[in-house]
């Protein structure tokens, strides 16, 4: 395989889908440059395999990797997404070991189903049915005190599991964040230079780990304040907003690096 001119890991709400009607519309001139220079596209989201899956066959991306639950794993190219993983189990089997007063306190997807997580969610059924499928991490509300909280996390920690807040689920997994699957999926092409796009302070990690961030602008959300890195010019920010910003910076950028 010749070595890309660069690659680019994408954050999905609010940057490559519109913050409302979930399009992608107005980024598709954008992607059909970067399929022209087989620039692989890497789809980084918290959605699972089997969510992540049918968006990446549909932009015609399946050539390139996909960063899936949040950075708990890795789809590979042309991977079908794996059903309940391992790993997922093992997490499920380090729950049900802990003390019945702790396990109470955390209501985890595998606990309420797709059932609970239309209820919760407002997903469609069909969403959350997708939404449950997880392999690597294990997403749940949490309705203990501070001090069940800390006796849960030391809990779980002798498994090796991690805990990480991200609105309203605290989500278990065996760690990896979206900054270590960058190393892993750049390392399938030969590790070309690298630029990253998000909106929000959940994509900061991601947007310093590459070599060009892009903040997408998002007049709906928190802004991202200042980071490390715009005032090098390592990190830019767009003007419009969702897969418009998208497009404008990634029609710049292509034409700027190849
Ligand atoms: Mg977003």
């Amino acid at each position: 395989m010749t070595k890309p001119p660069f690659m680019v890991f994408t954050d999905l709400d609010g940057t490559l889908l519109d913050h409302e009607s979930y399009s992608y519309a107005a980024a598709l001139p954008a992607l059909a440059q970067l399929r022209a220079r087989n620039v692989p596209v890497v789809l980084a989201s918290s959605k699972t395999g089997p969510e992540i899956h049918a968006l990446r066959e549909e932009l015609r991306l399946s050539a390139s990797p996909a960063i899936v639950e949040n950075g708990a794993g890795l789809l590979l190219p042309r991977e079908a997404p794996p059903g309940q993983g391992e790993a997922y189990q093992r997490l499920r089997a380090a729950l049900d070991l802990l003390d019945p007063d702790l396990r109470r306190c955390f209501r985890g997807f595998g606990d309420i189903g797709p059932e609970g997580v239309v209820e919760d969610a407002g997903l469609s059924y069909e969403k959350a049915r997708m939404a449950c499928q997880r392999a690597w991490s294990e997403p749940g509300l949490w309705e203990g005190d501070a001090d069940q909280k800390r006796a849960f996390l030391a809990a779980l920690a002798d498994h090796g599991i991690t805990a990480r807040r991200g609105g309203r689920y605290l989500t278990l997994s065996f760690g990896g964040t979206k900054a270590d699957r960058m190393d892993e999926a750049a390392a399938l092409f030969g590790h070309p230079p690298r630029i990253a796009l998000g909106d929000a302070p959940n994509d900061r990690e991601m947007l310093e780990h590459a070599d060009i961030g892009v903040i997408i602008a998002n007049p709906h959300g928190a802004p991202l304040p200042e980071l490390r890195g715009e005032r090098d010019g390592a990190i830019l920010r767009s003007q419009k907003s969702g897969p418009a910003g998208w497009n404008e910076m990634m029609l710049k950028l292509t034409s700027r690096l190849s």
